[in-house]
């Protein structure tokens, strides 16, 4: 079946809602302390004392009590003088305790503009927190490419390499902490989703959830094609367990503030319906000896989950979720015998182009797909290119349809990837004219 085209209504408000604090010149330099968000700082009061910021692309939580502040989430490293401005114009009170609720770089790298301002907080994390901070500094080219960094900012670095690149925590916890700040008590709990380090923040007097990215408004971003390995089961297990304490408000870590106690559990019920109906699905596929293939073929999401207005694929697929799965539970081989110890892919690609009467028939044949059969067209258009990269005609053809692709594609990390035909003939461009 050749795939929908067109983005639903729900699925384009959903994208404008969660990303519209999108700065290209932060987001190209997320590790910059020196490139910020566009403006001033959104801040809402959620409930008394209780504030949702969002000061670019992601937000933070903040709990005023008696005592001092409770910060969740700090942002990204240039949001850092943005979020002190924003706090400082809530409240006056010593910054006390600050949750990191994972340690992605758009939520535990914004607090050294709070410390150099003379702020003391205590600082805690899940204690896998570590070891992410500790692969963060194996993986500075890794990260850079899949995140598209450029360098920047005073430090000039496009991702922390050493340990006085990152804040720390001061104390971290294995399942859940309980805490009393100003005669009030706050419960963090660990959950495991996009990261193996997720913390979360119940504040049941005031029935609120700080959730981090365990709550978007999009499709959970279980299974990033180009990244550690996400955890769909235990994302719906957290979700369950959010749903089950029958929150007022949940502080998400993107997208807009959530209010009211039946939408809430609505969404993270059919949040952890979702996410359990491809887990099921995948590891019924493995436990059949399907191929890996054959898993994500088949999968299909029941409309009353696919159309949920919170959680439209706008930035992850269900076929990458289930892929995810896959791997967590098996091994890289995708069951192709000729894929085990594979031909490179390059003279793969020049027999069947030979077969085809050249290169030119594929891009023939590839243009006149795509109308029809995008996915397909794709395949021919890269066998193209793979095929005869010095040709003019195949790299044009390869960004024509990738291009087409990107345009019709909902999930920001899909089209993303496929945004990058450009550049890949654009560098087979610069490395035959330097041949010739
Ligand atoms: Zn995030």
């Amino acid at each position: 079946m050749p795939e929908t085209h067109s983005v639903p209504a729900h699925t384009a408000a959903a994208g404008t809602a969660a990303f519209l604090g999108f700065a290209l010149e932060q987001v190209t330099h997320l590790y910059s302390r020196g490139h910020g968000p566009a403006g001033a700082a959104e801040v809402i009061e959620a409930a008394p004392r209780t504030y949702y910021i969002r000061p670019g692309i992601v937000n933070v939580g903040l709990f005023e009590t008696d005592e001092g502040l409770v910060l969740v989430d700090t942002g990204l490293p240039g949001d850092g003088p943005s979020l002190l401005r924003a706090i400082r114009s809530i409240s006056d009170k010593p910054l006390h305790t600050v949750v990191y609720t994972h340690g992605h770089v758009d939520h535990a790298f914004g607090l050294w503009a709070f410390l150099e301002a003379g702020e003391t907080p205590r600082i805690i994390a899940h204690e896998n927190l570590i070891g992410h901070f500790e692969r963060y500094m194996k993986t500075p080219g890794l990260n850079t490419i899949i995140n598209n960094q450029l360098s920047g900012g005073t430090e000039g670095k496009s991702w922390p390499t050493e340990r006085g690149d990152f804040v720390w925590p001061t104390e971290t916890f294995r399942a859940t902490l309980e805490l009393t700040i100003g005669g009030e008590r706050f419960e963090i709990r660990h959950g495991k989703g996009e990261t193996d380090d997720c913390a979360w923040v119940w504040a049941p007097e005031r029935g609120v959830i700080a959730a981090g990215d365990l709550v978007t408004g999009y499709l959970p971003n279980a299974g990033n094609p180009r990244k550690v390995q996400r955890y769909a089961e235990e994302w719906a297990e957290a979700a369950e367990a959010m749903a089950a304490l029958r929150p007022e408000i949940i502080l998400p870590g993107h997208g807009v503030l959530v209010r009211g106690a039946d939408a809430i559990h609505d969404e993270l019920t059919t949040m952890a319906a979702y996410l359990r109906h491809i887990v099921d699905h995948a590891l019924a596929g493995l436990n059949a000896g399907l191929l890996h293939d054959e898993i994500v073929e088949t999968l299909r999401i029941p409309a009353e989950l696919a159309t949920h207005p919170r959680l439209p694929a706008i930035y992850d697929r269900p076929e990458f979720i289930c892929r995810n799965v896959i791997r967590r539970y098996s091994g890289w081989w995708d069951g192709h015998l000729a894929d085990l110890l594979p031909a490179p892919k390059r003279d793969r690609a020049r027999q069947y182009a030979e077969l085809a009467g050249g290169s030119g028939a594929l891009v023939t044949r590839a243009r006149e797909l795509a109308a029809t059969d995008i996915r397909l067209a794709c395949h021919l258009a890269e066998t193209a290119f793979l095929a005869a990269p010095e040709d003019p005609a195949a790299r044009q053809c390869y960004v024509e349809i990738f291009t087409r692709r990107g345009e019709t594609e909902p999930a920001l990390m899909a089209k993303a990837i496929f945004g990058e035909a450009f550049k890949r003939a654009r560098a087979a461009e610069e490395h035959h004219r330097g041949q010739s």
